[in-house]
């Protein structure tokens, strides 16, 4: 026998997607209960977005001290090099992460919302049984919110355990390899990558393809492959990881560009090509749900094939971002709450956390071009931008970059390569989303001295008449 909760909706998932559709439905008065099998806060929360960006900031600090201690900078000297307790550091990441997995439990109670701890497994679209600490409890609701996220894709050569390890084990790190691999050269990758050599790990980047960052335009990828370069990160793209080498040494085999096959020694083989949708032990088989390719089917609604039951997420597609999660959690909610909604985005922010930080908002001139629109162009250099030099974050050939229709000067996206930029993405995606011209931005007094004056010269250049460049 199993204790047993009726609902009106039932949330599979604590991550950004399926906390968000929660609170909102809860707060528009919709019984809720959430089901989640490890921490509230999911993926992003645990073991992605915020522990990762935390450890990159304390590498950042480790590195600039540890440089000053070497050369001096600014005016600045020290008299030692820092030292570094890896596990403190650590601690100090995983208190964040607690603070704000007790907000969340905060604002889901709040909201009114019932969690149940444990993980669900349905024997029908509407119905789950979730096995947790206590007595299993079987749920049934009339809408079914499935949220279950993400795991990451393993190399079939390379499957995790040791030496090799994802992105979940390298977040939890208590000592620094002295020498790490990192498979794959994307967004965690190269974040993860850039915070441990910084950390003082020597690194070496394996990608495939031709370029780190492959999703993202070379000028883009340019300044970031430089600065690696220049902190000592060793980048062999073109290359295939093979396997764990057999022998003493702990080290990968690698077939590199020229198809010279090597082994690589390392303490750690951190492998990050992907992600994929978390779909097996809970049930999805005897759901009845259609798929497309690795994906749950959804319409621009997150309605999946099964009435009543969405699913939002990275469990329905790319992008697999926290802020998309979020949106579709929070639209599914109001729709279920009889609000008229739908998933059109005018763009969703890309920010890749790299030294120096990559944003993407809308169309590049490319893409435009792709679908026949011919566009108007500007960008501006961080290197001409008052603000970025007396942060000392002018050197590395940042630009900001906007691309408008020709016609009409409607902007089709920005593009932005530099230090300190994921915080101008909230100004680029809202341009695009209030269908901005660039006569709208260039009128548009920005303060001065700020980073954000290099989007308003953007326009000015697009326009023809940059005043400072
Ligand atoms: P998830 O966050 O994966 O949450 C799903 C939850 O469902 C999990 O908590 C899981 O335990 C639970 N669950 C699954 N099945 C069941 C079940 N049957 N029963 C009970 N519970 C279940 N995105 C960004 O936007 N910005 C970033 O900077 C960023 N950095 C990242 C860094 C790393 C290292 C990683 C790994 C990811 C990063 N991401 C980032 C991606 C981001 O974490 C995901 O896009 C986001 O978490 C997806 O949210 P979600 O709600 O769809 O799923
Ligand atoms: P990714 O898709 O960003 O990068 C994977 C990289 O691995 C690609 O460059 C690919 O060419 C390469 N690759 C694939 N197979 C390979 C092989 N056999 N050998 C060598 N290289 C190979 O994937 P990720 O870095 O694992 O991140 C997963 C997802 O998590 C991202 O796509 C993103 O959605 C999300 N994420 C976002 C952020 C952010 O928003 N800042 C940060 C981290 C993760």
């Amino acid at each position: 026998m199993s204790a047993r909760i009726a609902a009106k909706l039932l949330v599979v998932g604590g991550g950004p997607g399926g906390y968000v559709a929660a609170i909102r439905a809860g707060q528009l008065g919709i019984d809720t209960v959430l089901v989640e099998a490890e921490r509230l806060g999911g993926a992003c929360l645990n073991r992605g977005c915020i522990p990762s960006k935390a450890l990159i900031h304390a590498a950042a600090r480790f590195h600039a001290m540890t440089e000053t201690a070497e050369a001096g900078a600014l005016g600045i000297t020290l008299p030692q090099p820092p030292t570094l307790d890896l596990a403190a550091t650590m601690r100090w990441k995983d208190g964040i992460v607690g603070r704000l997995n007790t907000g969340v439990a905060a604002l889901l109670k709040k909201a009114g919302v019932r969690v149940v701890e444990g993980w669900a497994v349905f024997s029908d679209a509407k119905t789950c049984t979730v096995r947790g600490t206590g007595e299993p409890v079987t749920i049934t609701a009339d809408h079914v919110v499935l949220a279950n996220g993400s795991e990451p894709v393993a190399l079939p050569a390379l499957p995790f355990g040791g030496a090799v390890i994802s992105s979940t084990e390298a977040l939890a790190l208590q000592r620094l390899p002295k020498r790490l691999v990192v498979v794959g050269g994307g967004y965690i990758g190269l974040e993860l990558g850039t915070a441990f050599r910084r950390l003082g790990a020597e690194v070496t980047v394996v990608e495939a393809q031709d370029r780190i960052l492959p999703t993202y335009d070379e000028p883009l990828t340019e300044p970031v492959r430089r600065s690696l370069e220049r902190m000592g990160v060793t980048v062999l793209t073109g290359a295939r990881a093979l396997g764990m080498a057999e022998g003493e040494e702990t080290a990968l085999t690698v077939r590199a560009r020229d198809g010279e096959v090597r082994p690589l020694p390392a303490d750690a083989v951190l492998v990050t090509v992907g992600r994929r949708p978390r779909l097996e032990g809970w049930g999805f088989e005897r759901m009845a749900i259609d798929r497309d390719g690795p994906f749950v089917k959804v319409d621009d609604q997150c309605r999946t094939s099964m009435r009543n039951v969405w699913a939002i997420g990275d469990l329905v597609g790319e992008p697999m971002l926290a802020h998309k999660a979020s949106a579709q959690g929070a639209m599914v909610a109001e729709i279920i709450a009889g609000h008229r909604r739908r998933f059109d985005p005018a763009a969703i922010p890309a920010v890749c956390f790299t030294e120096p930080e990559i944003v993407s908002v809308g169309l590049t001139a490319a893409q435009a071009a792709d679908q026949g629109i011919e566009t108007a162009t500007g960008q501006f250099p961080f290197l001409a931008n008052g603000r970025a030099l007396s942060m000392d974050a002018g050197q590395d050939s940042g630009f900001v970059r906007t691309v408008a229709r020709r016609d009409d000067g409607r902007l089709l996206g920005v593009q932005a390569v530099g230090m300190h930029i994921s915080e101008l993405s909230g100004a680029f995606v809202l341009a695009l989303e209030m269908g901005a011209t660039l006569e709208d931005i260039a009128n548009t007094i920005h303060a001065h001295p700020t980073l954000g004056e290099a989007f308003h010269e953007s326009t000015l250049k697009a326009l023809g008449h940059g005043i400072h460049v």
